[in-house]
């Protein structure tokens, strides 16, 4: 029987203890990154829910680019970058969020967006729903309509999706 597209992502994610911090469990996606069957399968599982729907990708610095720009392309829509603040040249968009300890920043290119474009949010990994949520009020900054978020594997424990009530929030795995 094929597998689940749950199942083929909870496969090639790696448990990392103790990554970048002690207590951290890091969920290392870099296996799916290196399958390109995995990679195929993640793919088309996200763009079959988008076809004809959105008018942009975005995907969240960096593992967000992994998946993003393959999706873009699939959807036959433009990719833009979420990037961590001072990486994008020329002027910029940003938004600060509170981290656990103190704050960071998310920045988007002046322009990159046009008003009332669909978008079509993407991460790696959902864990406290901060970085997306901060993302989506990045791109509302912009004009943008953010029609949904994706994540390939969410940490249900932590209950990102709370801080995105109001954008449809789908995850190919749980955890
Ligand atoms: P958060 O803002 O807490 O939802 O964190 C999401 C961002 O941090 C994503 O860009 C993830 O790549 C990364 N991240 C957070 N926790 C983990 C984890 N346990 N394993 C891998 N990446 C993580």
């Amino acid at each position: 029987m094929a597998s689940s597209i749950e199942q083929i992502v909870l496969e090639q994610t790696r448990d990392v203890a103790d990554f970048p911090s002690p207590g951290v469990q890091f969920k290392d996606l870099s296996p799916l990154f290196a399958s390109p069957a995995a990679m195929r399968a993640v793919v088309d599982d996200i763009v079959q829910r988008h076809r004809g729907e959105v008018d942009l990708v975005c995907g969240i610095e960096a593992r967000g680019f992994v998946v993003g720009a393959p999706v873009a392309l699939a959807l036959d829509v433009g990719f833009v970058p979420v990037r961590k603040a001072g990486k994008l040249p020329g002027e910029v968009l940003s938004e600060t969020y509170a981290l656990e300890y103190g704050t960071a920043t998310i920045e988007i290119q002046t322009g990159a967006i046009q008003p009332g474009a669909r978008v079509l949010l993407l991460d790696d990994v959902l864990a406290t729903g901060g970085t997306a949520s901060a993302a989506v009020s990045l791109l509302r900054q912009a004009g943008a309509r953010v029609r949904a978020f994706e994540a390939l594997l969410e940490l249900s424990f932590l209950a990102g999706r709370s801080a995105l009530e109001d954008v449809p929030t789908h995850a190919l795995a749980t955890v």
